[in-house]
């Protein structure tokens, strides 16, 4: 893309596309030790994407995090740089080559930790454990993360094993490929690195912070189309606004998330069919 309306994503200092290892280390406007997202990818061009956006790519601008699309394509057999081939076994589609794979991952763990603890390398899968908003805060106090987004059917097992590659899941749905998945996985993530998001109150009470769903928001004007904001959150009152927002909560929790009102009900030592009723 060239021109005076391109992008501001690429005028941006990074990402910087690359499979030069100077290129990695050369992007001294980081700031230093700041968490770093490595994502092999067949589409770069696909990052920063929303990523780029409002706070996250406040915080990629300021270095707060960093971003280094790895293109798997680089990785390539042949004049062709072909990365996939047919499934051993027969069946539809093509499968992403553990050969290439395995030269972007060499490739990506330069200048990484080793330990898996430290710097996490991820398959996003539908196979995967599901993501969480536990694991992203875990994810958050790493130093970093290598990604790999797959494409097509999906990748050689025997890379996924070689390398200690844990599968993560967005959700029980099947997407084309891992790059939307990457890029919320890095959102959720990112968020809660601190002076990413001007507001840290904001996450502390936000949904899943307790493991309950967020209460209903509301915002001016006060009276819209024959309906108001409940009289309790325009009373001042600090102490009851905040008894009617846990209260709204977990309702909402109970009616939706079963799941989540179980394990919190059984943390709070309460009856998960007692009193909020609906
Ligand atoms: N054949 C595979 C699906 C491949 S979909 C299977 O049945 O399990 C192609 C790629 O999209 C995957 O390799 C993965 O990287 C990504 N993807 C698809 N669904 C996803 C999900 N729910 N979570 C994370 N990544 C997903």
């Amino acid at each position: 893309m060239t021109g005076p309306d391109k992008p501001r994503s690429h005028g941006r200092l990074q990402p910087v596309v690359s499979f030069q290892p100077r290129d990695l280390m050369a992007d001294s406007r980081t700031v230093v030790g700041a968490w770093r997202a490595k994502v092999i990818t067949l589409f770069p061009q696909a990052f920063p994407g929303t990523l780029g956006l409002s706070l996250t790519g406040k915080a990629l601008d300021m270095g707060l995090w960093a971003l280094d699309p790895i293109d798997l394509r680089s990785f390539g057999e042949g004049k062709h740089r072909n990365v996939d081939d047919t499934p051993a076994g027969g069946g539809a589609g093509m499968v992403l080559r553990a050969d290439v794979m395995a030269r972007a991952l060499n490739f990506a763990a330069q200048g990484t930790p080793a330990d898996r603890a430290r710097w996490p390398v991820l398959y996003l899968s539908p196979r995967g454990r599901p993501f969480t908003q536990a694991r992203a805060r875990d994810l958050a106090t790493s130093a970093g993360v290598t990604l790999i987004c797959g494409r097509f059917e999906g990748l050689d097992q025997r890379v996924i094993d070689h390398f200690g590659v844990e599968e993560v899941s967005l959700g029980d749905f099947v997407l084309t490929g891992g790059e939307i998945a990457a890029q919320a996985l890095i959102d959720a993530t990112v968020r809660l690195i601190p002076r990413v998001l001007g507001n840290h109150a904001s996450i502390e009470e936000e949904s899943f912070s307790e493991d309950l769903l967020e209460h209903p928001q509301y915002t001016r004007p006060a009276s819209w189309q024959g309906h108001d904001i409940p009289d309790i959150l325009l009373s001042g009152d600090h102490g009851r606004i905040a008894a009617w927002r846990r209260d709204m909560a977990e309702r909402l929790t109970k009616e939706r998330r079963p799941d989540l009102w179980r394990a919190y009900c059984a943390r709070h030592d309460r009856d998960p069919d007692g009193d909020q009723e609906l």
